[in-house]
Protein backbone atom coordinates (compact mmCIF):
# COMPACT_ATOMS: atom_id res chain seq x y z
CA UNK A 1 0.00 0.00 0.00
CA UNK A 2 1.42 3.51 -0.63
CA UNK A 3 0.61 6.43 1.58
CA UNK A 4 -0.25 9.74 -0.25
CA UNK A 5 2.41 11.91 0.53
CA UNK A 6 0.83 15.28 -1.22
CA UNK A 7 0.00 18.29 0.54
CA UNK A 8 -3.38 18.09 2.27
CA UNK A 9 -5.18 21.92 1.14
CA UNK A 10 -8.58 23.07 2.50
CA UNK A 11 -10.71 25.19 -0.24
CA UNK A 12 -13.21 27.51 0.47
CA UNK A 13 -15.06 29.12 -2.09
CA UNK A 14 -16.51 32.36 -0.94
CA UNK A 15 -17.76 33.77 -4.59
CA UNK A 16 -16.18 36.69 -6.78
CA UNK A 17 -15.42 36.80 -9.70
CA UNK A 18 -13.25 33.87 -9.81
CA UNK A 19 -16.59 31.33 -10.09
CA UNK A 20 -18.76 33.85 -11.74
CA UNK A 21 -19.87 33.23 -15.61
CA UNK A 22 -20.66 36.11 -17.94
CA UNK A 23 -23.40 36.24 -20.99
CA UNK A 24 -20.73 35.74 -23.34
CA UNK A 25 -17.01 35.41 -23.59
CA UNK A 26 -16.39 38.90 -23.80
CA UNK A 27 -18.80 39.70 -21.18
CA UNK A 28 -15.67 41.10 -18.42
CA UNK A 29 -18.14 43.97 -16.80
CA UNK A 30 -21.98 42.94 -16.54
CA UNK A 31 -21.58 39.49 -15.11
CA UNK A 32 -22.01 40.06 -11.86
CA UNK A 33 -25.91 41.01 -12.81
CA UNK A 34 -26.51 37.61 -14.28
CA UNK A 35 -25.51 35.95 -11.24
CA UNK A 36 -24.51 33.05 -12.59
CA UNK A 37 -21.76 30.63 -11.21
CA UNK A 38 -20.09 27.62 -12.45
CA UNK A 39 -21.56 24.64 -10.70
CA UNK A 40 -20.42 23.15 -7.11
CA UNK A 41 -17.05 20.80 -7.94
CA UNK A 42 -16.57 22.67 -11.55
CA UNK A 43 -13.57 25.41 -9.88
CA UNK A 44 -11.76 22.02 -8.68
CA UNK A 45 -13.02 19.88 -11.45
CA UNK A 46 -11.77 22.34 -14.06
CA UNK A 47 -8.16 22.36 -12.49
CA UNK A 48 -7.05 18.87 -12.59
CA UNK A 49 -3.72 19.40 -12.54
CA UNK A 50 -3.72 20.18 -8.71
CA UNK A 51 -3.67 17.14 -7.95
CA UNK A 52 0.06 16.94 -9.31
CA UNK A 53 0.70 18.72 -6.19
CA UNK A 54 -1.56 18.40 -3.57
CA UNK A 55 -4.39 16.68 -2.36
CA UNK A 56 -7.31 19.86 -2.63
CA UNK A 57 -10.59 18.70 -0.40
CA UNK A 58 -13.55 21.54 -0.64
CA UNK A 59 -14.85 23.00 2.66
CA UNK A 60 -18.47 24.13 2.04
CA UNK A 61 -19.28 27.85 2.50
CA UNK A 62 -21.55 30.36 1.00
CA UNK A 63 -20.88 32.09 -2.27
CA UNK A 64 -21.08 35.86 -2.33
CA UNK A 65 -20.32 38.66 -4.22
CA UNK A 66 -17.32 40.36 -2.11
CA UNK A 67 -19.26 43.50 -1.74
CA UNK A 68 -22.26 41.60 -0.16
CA UNK A 69 -20.21 40.22 2.54
CA UNK A 70 -21.02 41.14 6.53
CA UNK A 71 -19.38 40.84 9.53
CA UNK A 72 -21.09 37.93 10.92
CA UNK A 73 -19.22 36.51 7.06
CA UNK A 74 -15.80 37.18 8.75
CA UNK A 75 -16.80 35.76 12.07
CA UNK A 76 -17.81 32.57 10.58
CA UNK A 77 -15.28 32.15 8.09
CA UNK A 78 -12.60 32.80 10.84
CA UNK A 79 -13.87 29.98 12.86
CA UNK A 80 -14.12 27.71 10.15
CA UNK A 81 -10.08 27.82 9.44
CA UNK A 82 -8.97 28.08 12.50
CA UNK A 83 -11.09 24.59 12.87
CA UNK A 84 -9.89 23.58 9.57
CA UNK A 85 -6.14 24.21 10.39
CA UNK A 86 -6.11 22.61 14.10
CA UNK A 87 -6.88 19.50 12.25
CA UNK A 88 -3.76 17.74 11.25
CA UNK A 89 -4.88 16.28 7.99
CA UNK A 90 -4.40 19.63 6.59
CA UNK A 91 -1.02 21.71 5.83
CA UNK A 92 -2.67 25.03 3.97
CA UNK A 93 -6.02 26.40 3.23
CA UNK A 94 -6.75 28.68 0.11
CA UNK A 95 -10.22 31.01 -0.16
CA UNK A 96 -11.38 31.81 -3.31
CA UNK A 97 -12.70 35.58 -2.61
CA UNK A 98 -14.27 38.28 -4.40
CA UNK A 99 -11.93 40.46 -5.90
CA UNK A 100 -13.64 44.24 -4.37
CA UNK A 101 -12.97 43.03 -0.79
CA UNK A 102 -10.38 40.61 -0.83
CA UNK A 103 -7.77 42.61 1.19
CA UNK A 104 -10.34 43.53 3.81
CA UNK A 105 -11.34 40.11 4.31
CA UNK A 106 -7.43 38.37 4.06
CA UNK A 107 -6.31 41.71 6.92
CA UNK A 108 -9.44 40.52 8.83
CA UNK A 109 -8.38 37.15 9.16
CA UNK A 110 -4.71 38.32 9.93
CA UNK A 111 -5.75 39.70 12.68
CA UNK A 112 -7.70 36.81 14.27
CA UNK A 113 -7.01 33.65 13.01
CA UNK A 114 -3.93 31.65 14.85
CA UNK A 115 -2.33 28.73 13.04
CA UNK A 116 0.63 28.70 11.22
CA UNK A 117 -0.41 27.05 8.58
CA UNK A 118 -0.39 29.03 4.91
CA UNK A 119 -4.05 30.91 4.62
CA UNK A 120 -3.76 32.04 1.26
CA UNK A 121 -6.56 34.35 -0.38
CA UNK A 122 -7.01 34.80 -4.70
CA UNK A 123 -9.29 35.78 -6.68
CA UNK A 124 -9.78 36.72 -10.50
CA UNK A 125 -10.17 39.85 -12.46
CA UNK A 126 -11.63 38.63 -14.88
CA UNK A 127 -14.82 35.62 -14.78
CA UNK A 128 -14.42 31.87 -15.21
CA UNK A 129 -15.84 32.46 -18.83
CA UNK A 130 -13.73 34.59 -20.37
CA UNK A 131 -11.70 34.50 -23.26
CA UNK A 132 -8.25 35.06 -20.98
CA UNK A 133 -9.61 34.07 -17.80
CA UNK A 134 -7.00 34.69 -14.83
CA UNK A 135 -8.85 32.54 -11.86
CA UNK A 136 -7.42 29.08 -12.98
CA UNK A 137 -4.37 29.64 -12.73
CA UNK A 138 -4.53 32.55 -9.55
CA UNK A 139 -6.04 29.17 -8.15
CA UNK A 140 -3.44 26.83 -9.11
CA UNK A 141 -0.76 29.55 -7.93
CA UNK A 142 -2.22 30.01 -4.55
CA UNK A 143 -2.79 26.40 -4.14
CA UNK A 144 0.90 26.34 -4.81
CA UNK A 145 1.63 28.50 -1.68
CA UNK A 146 -0.17 26.94 0.25
CA UNK A 147 1.23 23.78 -0.05
CA UNK A 148 5.13 25.03 0.25
CA UNK A 149 7.02 25.10 3.47
CA UNK A 150 8.54 28.57 2.70
CA UNK A 151 4.63 30.13 2.88
CA UNK A 152 4.54 29.12 7.11
CA UNK A 153 4.37 31.94 9.40
CA UNK A 154 4.03 34.89 6.64
CA UNK A 155 0.78 35.66 8.22
CA UNK A 156 -2.57 35.57 5.57
CA UNK A 157 -1.28 35.76 2.01
CA UNK A 158 -3.16 37.06 -1.18
CA UNK A 159 -2.26 35.25 -4.38
CA UNK A 160 -2.76 37.38 -7.67
CA UNK A 161 -1.29 37.16 -11.03
CA UNK A 162 1.99 34.90 -9.66
CA UNK A 163 2.76 37.47 -6.60
CA UNK A 164 2.26 36.36 -2.93
CA UNK A 165 1.67 39.67 -1.03
CA UNK A 166 1.00 40.50 2.59
CA UNK A 167 -2.23 40.76 3.66
CA UNK A 168 -1.58 44.41 5.76
CA UNK A 169 0.26 45.53 2.41
CA UNK A 170 -1.75 44.38 -0.48
CA UNK A 171 -4.48 46.76 -2.22
CA UNK A 172 -6.45 46.50 -5.59
CA UNK A 173 -5.55 49.37 -7.72
CA UNK A 174 -7.12 49.21 -10.80
CA UNK A 175 -11.15 48.06 -11.29
CA UNK A 176 -10.10 45.86 -14.51
CA UNK A 177 -6.19 45.01 -14.89
CA UNK A 178 -4.92 41.47 -14.18
CA UNK A 179 -2.46 43.01 -12.46
CA UNK A 180 -5.14 45.39 -10.13
CA UNK A 181 -3.31 43.83 -6.94
CA UNK A 182 -0.57 45.60 -5.70
CA UNK A 183 1.71 46.54 -2.58
CA UNK A 184 2.62 50.51 -3.10
CA UNK A 185 5.17 50.93 0.06
CA UNK A 186 6.50 47.20 0.21
CA UNK A 187 5.89 45.03 -3.04
CA UNK A 188 5.31 41.16 -2.96
CA UNK A 189 7.02 39.15 -0.35
CA UNK A 190 7.54 36.44 -3.63
CA UNK A 191 6.52 35.27 -6.49
CA UNK A 192 4.68 31.95 -7.42
CA UNK A 193 6.80 32.06 -10.68
CA UNK A 194 6.44 30.60 -14.01
CA UNK A 195 8.97 27.79 -13.51
CA UNK A 196 6.43 26.37 -10.50
CA UNK A 197 8.80 27.56 -7.51
CA UNK A 198 7.76 29.27 -4.30
CA UNK A 199 9.77 32.47 -4.08
CA UNK A 200 9.96 34.20 -1.13
CA UNK A 201 12.48 37.19 -1.20
CA UNK A 202 11.33 39.13 1.99
CA UNK A 203 9.62 37.08 4.85
CA UNK A 204 7.84 39.19 7.01
CA UNK A 205 6.77 37.68 10.48
CA UNK A 206 3.76 38.26 11.84
CA UNK A 207 3.78 41.71 14.15
CA UNK A 208 4.28 41.00 17.83
CA UNK A 209 0.92 41.44 18.42
CA UNK A 210 -1.10 39.60 15.96
CA UNK A 211 -3.66 36.90 16.70
CA UNK A 212 -4.21 38.88 19.68
CA UNK A 213 -7.55 39.47 18.71
CA UNK A 214 -10.18 36.81 20.18
CA UNK A 215 -13.47 36.54 18.54
CA UNK A 216 -15.02 33.85 21.35
CA UNK A 217 -18.42 34.78 21.64
CA UNK A 218 -18.53 37.90 19.25
CA UNK A 219 -21.63 37.84 16.90
CA UNK A 220 -20.75 40.62 15.30
CA UNK A 221 -18.21 43.52 15.67
CA UNK A 222 -18.33 47.14 16.79
CA UNK A 223 -19.33 49.97 14.30
CA UNK A 224 -16.58 52.13 13.16
CA UNK A 225 -16.91 54.27 9.86
CA UNK A 226 -14.87 55.90 7.36
CA UNK A 227 -15.28 59.73 6.51
CA UNK A 228 -13.41 60.87 3.43
CA UNK A 229 -12.22 64.30 3.57
CA UNK A 230 -12.39 66.59 0.41
CA UNK A 231 -11.96 70.73 -0.44
CA UNK A 232 -15.28 72.05 1.08
CA UNK A 233 -15.88 68.74 3.63
CA UNK A 234 -18.52 69.83 6.35
CA UNK A 235 -18.76 67.58 9.22
CA UNK A 236 -22.30 66.33 8.43
CA UNK A 237 -21.09 62.47 7.96
CA UNK A 238 -19.30 62.91 10.99
CA UNK A 239 -22.03 63.87 13.19
CA UNK A 240 -24.34 61.31 11.20
CA UNK A 241 -21.77 58.68 11.78
CA UNK A 242 -21.76 59.50 15.82
CA UNK A 243 -25.79 59.71 15.60
CA UNK A 244 -26.15 56.49 14.28
CA UNK A 245 -23.62 54.99 17.26
CA UNK A 246 -20.61 54.37 15.76
CA UNK A 247 -17.22 52.96 18.18
CA UNK A 248 -15.09 54.29 16.10
CA UNK A 249 -14.42 56.74 12.77
CA UNK A 250 -11.51 56.54 10.92
CA UNK A 251 -10.72 60.06 8.72
CA UNK A 252 -9.23 59.18 5.02
CA UNK A 253 -7.75 62.83 5.31
CA UNK A 254 -6.30 64.95 2.64
CA UNK A 255 -2.21 64.14 2.61
CA UNK A 256 -0.47 62.47 5.10
CA UNK A 257 -3.63 62.95 7.11
CA UNK A 258 -5.34 66.61 7.10
CA UNK A 259 -9.13 67.51 7.20
CA UNK A 260 -11.37 70.74 6.97
CA UNK A 261 -11.84 72.94 10.65
CA UNK A 262 -15.21 71.93 10.04
CA UNK A 263 -14.69 68.21 10.14
CA UNK A 264 -12.09 69.10 12.83
CA UNK A 265 -15.09 70.45 15.23
CA UNK A 266 -16.86 67.65 14.07
CA UNK A 267 -14.60 64.76 15.36
CA UNK A 268 -14.32 67.11 18.47
CA UNK A 269 -18.25 66.65 18.93
CA UNK A 270 -17.59 62.76 18.46
CA UNK A 271 -15.08 62.39 20.45
CA UNK A 272 -16.83 64.22 23.20
CA UNK A 273 -19.41 61.51 22.46
CA UNK A 274 -17.02 58.74 23.06
CA UNK A 275 -16.24 57.35 19.54
CA UNK A 276 -12.22 56.81 19.21
CA UNK A 277 -10.73 58.56 16.38
CA UNK A 278 -8.36 57.11 14.04
CA UNK A 279 -6.43 59.07 11.26
CA UNK A 280 -5.58 57.70 8.11
CA UNK A 281 -4.86 59.31 4.37
CA UNK A 282 -7.02 59.28 1.09
CA UNK A 283 -3.62 59.26 -0.78
CA UNK A 284 -2.73 55.16 -1.16
CA UNK A 285 0.44 54.95 0.12
CA UNK A 286 2.70 55.69 3.09
CA UNK A 287 2.46 56.71 6.83
CA UNK A 288 -0.05 58.91 9.06
CA UNK A 289 2.58 59.42 11.81
CA UNK A 290 1.48 59.64 15.30
CA UNK A 291 -0.32 62.30 16.35
CA UNK A 292 1.23 65.12 18.05
CA UNK A 293 0.78 65.74 21.79
CA UNK A 294 -2.42 67.96 22.07
CA UNK A 295 -4.16 65.16 20.15
CA UNK A 296 -3.34 61.99 21.58
CA UNK A 297 -6.12 61.68 23.91
CA UNK A 298 -8.53 61.71 20.84
CA UNK A 299 -6.58 60.74 18.09
CA UNK A 300 -4.41 57.28 16.53
CA UNK A 301 -2.66 57.01 13.91
CA UNK A 302 -3.46 54.67 11.14
CA UNK A 303 0.31 54.40 9.93
CA UNK A 304 0.75 52.88 6.30
CA UNK A 305 -2.84 51.09 6.85
CA UNK A 306 -5.36 52.01 4.02
CA UNK A 307 -8.34 53.49 5.96
CA UNK A 308 -10.90 50.66 5.37
CA UNK A 309 -7.92 48.44 6.57
CA UNK A 310 -7.31 50.73 9.47
CA UNK A 311 -11.64 50.51 9.85
CA UNK A 312 -11.19 46.46 10.55
CA UNK A 313 -8.04 46.93 13.27
CA UNK A 314 -9.63 49.46 15.18
CA UNK A 315 -13.06 47.31 15.22
CA UNK A 316 -11.17 44.67 16.81
CA UNK A 317 -9.38 47.02 18.83
CA UNK A 318 -12.80 48.05 20.18
CA UNK A 319 -13.49 44.63 21.28
CA UNK A 320 -11.22 45.33 24.17
CA UNK A 321 -10.75 48.32 24.78
CA UNK A 322 -12.39 52.18 24.31
CA UNK A 323 -9.28 54.10 25.68
CA UNK A 324 -7.48 55.92 23.19
CA UNK A 325 -4.02 55.32 24.66
CA UNK A 326 -4.80 51.70 24.71
CA UNK A 327 -6.15 51.42 21.36
CA UNK A 328 -3.25 53.20 20.37
CA UNK A 329 -0.93 50.84 21.50
CA UNK A 330 -2.51 47.65 19.86
CA UNK A 331 -2.29 49.84 16.38
CA UNK A 332 1.51 50.09 16.99
CA UNK A 333 2.07 46.79 18.57
CA UNK A 334 0.28 45.64 14.36
CA UNK A 335 2.61 47.50 12.54
CA UNK A 336 5.16 44.89 11.61
CA UNK A 337 8.92 44.89 12.73
CA UNK A 338 12.22 43.15 12.31
CA UNK A 339 12.51 40.75 15.23
CA UNK A 340 9.01 40.91 16.15
N1 LIG B 1 -17.74 41.14 -8.17
C1 LIG B 1 -16.54 40.75 -7.62
C2 LIG B 1 -16.53 40.70 -6.12
O1 LIG B 1 -17.21 39.88 -5.58
C3 LIG B 1 -15.38 41.40 -8.18
C4 LIG B 1 -14.30 40.40 -8.26
O2 LIG B 1 -14.34 39.36 -7.66
O3 LIG B 1 -13.34 40.69 -9.00
O4 LIG B 1 -15.80 41.42 -5.48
Amino acid sequence: MTTDVRPRIALVIAGGTIDSLGATRLDLAGYPEAASRLSPGRLLSDVPELSEICDVREIPFRRLSSYALTPQDWLELAGIIDAVLLDEAYDGVVITHGTNTLEETAYFLDLTTRSPKPIVLVGAMRPASALGADGYLNLFRAVQVASSPAARDLGVLVVMNDAIYAARDVTKTATFRINAFQAPDLGPLGYADADGEVVIYHRRPRAAGSASFCLAGLDNLPRVDVVMSYVGADGTFIDAATAAGTRGIVSAGTGAGRVTPLEEEAFMRASAAGVVLCQSSRVGSGRVPAPPPAKRATWVAADNLRPWKARILLSLALTQTSDVAEVGALFALHVPSEGA
